[in-house]
């Protein structure tokens, strides 16, 4: 995807403190933008705002303008057909830990949600969707496992007689129990974080928390809509 053809507003000749926008947040931070620019991680321009929460809402602002749906290149992300006439408008969650002086007694991480937009053909939407069922799929099953072993370790030493059976089986069961939570949210862990499409996720910066797909929909149809025009007729 062309970053450097992006509509990205360019600095404005004001200090960046000096007027704010209607969201309470400055226009345009120039040192943050070039972090974000480069894919750097997002505590890293914590540093620019008084408060964490400011920066955690500055990145989210900063990401929805990157990734407007106005910027959306012309390739499919995930496949690279062009012209691609699709969209799909994904949700993200960005945290940032505290800065030291603002800890407090909670350990609630600032957080903000945006959605960013990117070319994608059906056919790649709906490997992304079926990837992203087998991945709830094996959450479900890792769940059920993790909690079918526990009640086995319980429900067992009472339902055999006291004669080294029950301690066999525990012995058994515990490690299995150990290596299905720990190993198995691992596994799940990597994997969820590879059923991104490659072709996103080289695009944003890194820690993102992938929330959910938002929409997916006709590029027409969608500038239309933003324009404030009415939609006719494709679904
Ligand atoms: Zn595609």
């Amino acid at each position: 995807m062309p970053d450097e053809n992006r509509d990205i507003p360019i600095a404005s000749a004001v200090l960046d403190y000096a007027t704010y926008d209607a969201d309470g947040l400055p226009p345009w931070v120039a040192p943050a933008e070039e972090l974000i620019a480069a894919r750097a991680k997002p505590k890293t321009i914590r540093k620019f705002f008084r408060k964490t929460e400011e920066a955690v809402k500055y990145f989210a602002k900063s990401m929805r303008r990157r990734f407007s749906l106005a910027n959306v290149g012309d390739d499919c992300v995930a496949c690279g057909t062009s012209p691609c006439p699709t969209v799909v408008g994904v949700q993200w969650m960005v945290r940032m830990p505290l800065k030291w002086k603002q800890i407090k007694l909670s350990n609630d991480q600032p957080r903000a949600k945006f959605v960013t937009h990117h070319a994608m053909c059906p056919a790649c939407l709906e490997r992304w969707s079926r990837s992203l069922a087998r991945i709830k799929t094996a959450r479900m099953a890792q769940n059920i496992a993790q909690w079918t072993i526990f009640a086995l370790i319980i429900l067992l030493p009472r339902a055999l007689p006291r004669n080294g059976a029950a301690s066999a089986w525990r012995a058994v069961l515990w490690p299995t129990y150990i290596v299905v939570i720990y190993v198995g949210l691992l596994v799940l862990r990597v994997w969820s974080k590879r059923r991104t499409p490659k072709g996103i996720a080289r695009t944003l910066p890194p820690k993102l928390q992938f929330v959910s797909i938002e929409f997916f929909d006709d590029r027409e149809r969608l500038n239309d809509a933003a324009a404030g025009l009415p939609i006719t007729g494709k679904a």
